[in-house]
């Protein structure tokens, strides 16, 4: 088996060598004539008299940019050489030498793309002239070809940019190539590693890539080159050995991704052009296949996302079940045992029952972002007053303040600010809120809990973690602000923290305990409600969050239950 390595820019003429002339003459003399006199012109010659040993020259690996062969051989006629020569390279120049040119000789000629005819005798100028022409048409016809594979290539890659699906890619690329060059059969094989290739994907199913065929496309993958060979059985299909084959890389980003095996059963299968032309498709190829891949393997981390997400969810529906009632009978007992003991066993007992409630705090966040998630959660609209349940809230947190010395004021407009809306879970969102502005401020902060109506749709300032709505009314809105001077919230984590179970810092390193589920809580209750929601947050300075509700005249609020 012979095996070479494509050299970029191998097409004959095109790398600044001299034109390669194939002169072939049953007549020594003639040859020898005509060599001179091109050789002298500055084209490189081969000569040959047998048309046999033509035939040879023409199928070896030097490639010719013109073919000047007589008519009429005892072993073959120019003219037949003339159609090997164009199975070989469909743009070679062939020039036709003749002592007397028929009507079918002519005809035959044409249709073989003869450039030219020089009867016998002709003048060697004749003949210099003639061989200028005829290679000008040849570089006007490479370029043309050179064009429409140009053309081709670039509609395969924009095909092959756009498809994300392995198995399509592959056909798409087997097809692509068999195309453009012609051959019998094609195989794709997937880098599994950076030194193993999986198995062969074929063109057509009846397609074998044999071991020798295996071997070269591991060493295209080592080298990595594009590499073509021929002599061994490479391929079968259809009953047939392929003894002629191409393996190329399949590049993106310095890794090769795979590797595009040829196999067919014509010596002149891949000539330097159409080996360029698949090293180009093999490069669009191997960006393809990497997209693809990439793109599968994001696929698959989003199916276990989901699934792990399904899993969280399933987790809470049974924890929150399954803590609830015990709960509820430990708070029961303690509660009425408090009411029996001595002060000392009481002040135990309100220990208990302070944590009991801080558990049951943690069951009922799980139990609303259920609800919420599931688009269970009943809203219960009832005239409210939002001072008040301001102030509920930082008299329930007043205890939790205090232990660490913080000040907690409440903004609240002269009046009584009344409306209609779901007093029980704008407690629970101003809970939560407070409950984080009390732990996450160093002790002896400043926290300020605001309330106010506003007659239009509120700007907040600072990160607008849910925006107004599309449907919201136009107004009045009632705003809620709780502010905090304690560590703030870096920038790259304030969009996290509403996310469920994140914590900015984490549970290893954390020292305000929590769970992780309020800020998630918040935000569900803040879609469920149309409402607003904002942030702003400075590292070391302290945080504001706040959120607005659109303010519903009673009988709307009626029909949104
Ligand atoms: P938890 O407070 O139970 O950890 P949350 O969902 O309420 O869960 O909050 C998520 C995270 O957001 C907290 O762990 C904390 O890192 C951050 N965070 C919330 N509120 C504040 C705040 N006022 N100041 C600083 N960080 C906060």
């Amino acid at each position: 088996m012979s095996m070479t390595a494509a050299q970029p820019g191998t097409l004959a003429g095109l790398a600044g060598s001299p034109p390669r002339v194939l002169v072939v003459d049953d007549e020594q003399h003639m040859c020898d004539v005509c060599a001179r006199t091109l050789r002298r012109a500055g084209y490189e010659v081969a000569t040959a008299t047998d048309p046999r040993a033509a035939v040879d020259a023409l199928r070896g690996e030097l490639s010719f940019d013109l073919l000047l062969t007589d008519i009429k051989m005892p072993a073959m006629s120019g003219l037949e050489l003339a159609h090997i020569a164009r199975e070989r390279d469909p743009a070679i120049a062939i020039i036709i030498m003749t002592g007397f040119a028929s009507m079918e000789n002519l005809h035959q000629s044409v249709q073989r793309g003869v450039a030219d005819f020089l009867s016998k005798p002709f003048e060697l100028e004749q003949l210099r002239l003639a061989v200028d022409q005829a290679l000008y048409k040849r570089s006007v016809l490479q370029d043309n070809l050179r064009l429409r594979a140009l053309e081709q290539i670039h509609r395969t890659s924009e095909t092959l940019g756009t498809m994300l699906d392995l198995g399509a890619l592959t056909t798409a690329l087997l097809d692509a190539a068999l195309r453009q060059t012609g051959c019998r059969v094609g195989f794709v094989l997937r880098a599994l590693s950076p030194t193993r290739l999986g198995a062969p994907t074929p063109s057509v199913a009846d397609a074998a890539l044999l071991a020798a065929g295996q071997q070269l496309a591991l060493r295209a993958m080592h080298q990595p080159a594009l590499l073509t060979a021929e002599g061994a059985a490479f391929a079968q299909s259809a009953g047939r050995e392929l003894r002629v084959a191409l393996a190329a890389p399949l590049r993106a980003q310095g890794a090769v991704n795979g590797v595009l095996v040829l196999c067919d059963d014509r010596a002149s299968a891949f000539p330097p052009g159409v080996q360029e032309e698949i090293a180009l498709v093999a490069n669009y190829a191997g960006s393809a296949l990497r997209n693809a891949a990439l793109y599968g393997q994001l696929t698959d981390a989003y199916v276990r996302l989901q699934e792990l997400d399904r899993l969280k969810s399933e987790f809470i529906a049974i924890a929150s079940h399954e803590l609830r009632t015990p709960l509820s009978i430990i708070l029961g007992y303690t509660m009425m045992l408090r009411d029996q003991q001595t002060d000392e066993q009481r002040n135990y007992l309100l220990r208990v029952i302070e944590s009991a409630k801080r558990i049951k705090d943690i069951v009922d966040d799980m139990v609303s972002l259920r609800h919420l998630e599931m688009g269970e959660e009943q809203l219960r609209f009832e005239p409210c007053d939002a001072g008040e349940l301001v102030a509920q809230v930082a008299d329930r947190l007043h205890a939790a303040a205090a232990e660490r010395r913080h000040t907690v004021r409440l903004e609240l407009a002269d009046t009584p600010l009344r409306f209609y809306g779901d007093g029980e879970k704008v407690r629970l969102m101003l809970v939560n809120l407070l409950a984080n502005a009390i732990r996450f401020t160093p002790e002896g902060g400043e926290i300020v809990v605001r309330a106010a109506r506003t007659a239009q749709a509120p700007e907040g300032a600072g990160r607008i973690i849910l925006p107004a709505p599309p449907s919201s009314p136009p107004g009045p809105w009632v705003q809620f602000e709780v502010q905090d001077n304690g560590i703030g919230i870096p920038e790259r984590e304030q969009a996290r923290i509403f996310d469920r179970f994140y914590q900015v810092a984490d549970s290893l390193t954390r020292d305000h305990g929590g769970t992780g589920l309020g800020l998630a809580v918040v935000r569900e209750l803040i879609i469920t409600l149309n409402g607003m929601l904002w942030l702003t947050s400075a590292e070391g300075q302290g945080s504001t969050f706040a959120f607005a509700l659109p303010e519903l005249p009673a009988e709307r609020a009626e029909r949104q239950r």
